[in-house]
C-alpha cells in the first residue's frame, strides 16, 4: 500500500522538504497557516488541506515541521489536532526542533490511540532542505524507522538512527549547542579582526588553515552574511529558541553549560533588536553594530 503523506509547516525548511517529497513521487496533503507556501506546493501537485483535521483524516503518515514546542503541542494535541482526528495504524513524524519533554509526551499519549511516533529533527541549513541534502537524526523503533526511511531518503542524503523516540531530539540539541555557539564566536572574532583593520579574506584563509576553522564559518558565513545575504535561513529567533531548549535541558539533567548560558544571553541581545528575524549568521552584523565597526563583506 502506498502511504498517504500529510505535511504541516511549510516554512524556510518545510517548503523545500515537502517539495522534495512531492517531486520524488509521494502524494502530499499540505497545510500551513500562511497561504503562499501552500500555493507553491499545490502548483507542484500537492493537495491543500483546509485544516489539520482534514489533513490528518486523509493521511497515513503526518509530518510536522513547525517552529517549536507550543506549535507542535497545538497542532498535535490541541482541538482539531492530529490526536483528535487520527486513527489506529497512523504515524506522526515530528521534524521540528522542540523540547525533548514535548517529544516524550507525544510518545506517551499518541500510542494510546494506536498512533506511532518518530522524532526526526533536521541538520544543516535551509539551502540543503531545498536541494534535498539534509541530515536527519531519528528517534524511533526499528519498525517505525523502516517505515519513515523512504521519506527521509527523498528529503536528504544522511540519515542517523539515534535510538528510541526522543533520542533524535536530544542529539539535535547537542549538535545545535556547538553550531550556534560557533556562530556567536565567529561573530565576535570577525568583529575583532575588522576593528584591527585586518584583511577579511586573509583572516579567513588563516582560520580555515588551522584547527580554529568551523562549519559555520566555512559554509554558513561564506554563503550568507559575508555575501550580504541576511535573509533566513535559520532565524536568530529560532537560534535563541534552540539555545534556551539546550540550556534548560542541560539544567534539568544537572549538566553545567556555562558557555551555552553566555551564548544564549548574547543571542538574547540580538533577538531584542531588529536583527531578530535575520539569519543567525547576521549575529556578525549585530556584533559589529554594538562595537561600532562596519560589518565586513567578501
Ligand atoms: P519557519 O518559521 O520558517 O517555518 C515554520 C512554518 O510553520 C511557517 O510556515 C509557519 O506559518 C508554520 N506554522 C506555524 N504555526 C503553525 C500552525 N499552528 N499550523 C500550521 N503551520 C504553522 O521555521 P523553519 O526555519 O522552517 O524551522 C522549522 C523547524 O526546524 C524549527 O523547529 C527550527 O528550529 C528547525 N530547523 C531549522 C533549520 C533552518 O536552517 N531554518 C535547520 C534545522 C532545523
Amino acid at each position: 500500500m502506498t502511504e498517504r503523506i500529510g505535511f504541516i509547516g511549510l516554512g524556510a525548511m518545510g517548503k523545500g522538504m515537502a517539495s522534495n517529497l512531492q517531486n520524488k513521487g509521494f502524494q502530499l496533503n499540505v497545510f500551513d497557516i500562511v497561504p503562499e507556501p501552500v500555493a507553491v506546493l499545490v502548483q507542484q501537485g500537492a493537495k491543500a488541506a483546509a485544516s489539520v483535521a482534514e489533513l490528518t483524516e486523509a493521511s497515513d503518515i503526518v509530518v510536522t515541521m513547525l517552529p517549536g514546542s507550543p506549535e507542535v503541542d497545538a497542532v498535535v494535541l490541541g482541538e482539531g489536532g492530529v490526536l483528535a482526528h487520527g486513527r489506529d495504524g497512523m504515524l506522526l513524524m515530528d521534524m521540528s526542533t522542540v523540547d525533548p519533554e514535548t517529544t516524550d509526551n507525544l510518545a506517551r499519549r499518541l500510542p494510546e490511540q494506536g498512533i506511532a511516533v518518530a522524532d526526526a529533527p533536521v541538520g544543516r541549513l535551509a539551502q540543503h532542505a531545498n536541494s534535498g541534502e539534509s541530515l536527519f537524526m531519528v528517534g524511533a523503533s526499528d519498525a517505525d524507522f523502516a517505515r519513515v526511511r523512504p521519506l527521509l531518503e527523498a528529503m536528504g542524503t544522511t540519515i542517523h538512527h539515534c535510538g528510541a523516540v526522543g533520542s533524535g531530539m536530544r542529539t539535535k540539541l547537542v549538535n545545535n549547542f556547538l553550531a550556534i555557539v560557533s556562530c556567536q564566536m565567529n561573530a565576535e572574532a570577525l568583529t575583532l579582526s575588522t576593528r584591527f583593520g585586518l584583511d577579511l579574506q586573509t583572516t579567513l584563509d588563516v582560520i580555515h588553515g588551522t584547527t580554529a576553522t568551523n562549519g559555520q564559518l566555512k559554509i554558513n558565513y561564506a554563503t550568507k552574511v559575508l555575501t550580504g545575504d541576511t535573509e533566513p535561513g535559520f532565524a536568530i529567533d529560532l537560534a535563541h529558541k534552540d539555545l534556551t531548549l539546550i540550556v534548560n535541558a542541560a539544567n534539568k539533567a544537572k549538566v553545567p553549560l556555562p558557555i551555552g548560558a553566555v551564548a544564549r544571553e548574547s543571542v538574547s541581545l540580538a533577538r531584542s533588536t531588529s536583527f531578530h528575524n535575520k539569519d543567525f549568521s547576521a549575529l556578525l552584523d549585530h556584533w559589529c553594530e554594538r562595537a561600532g565597526v562596519k560589518a565586513p563583506r567578501l
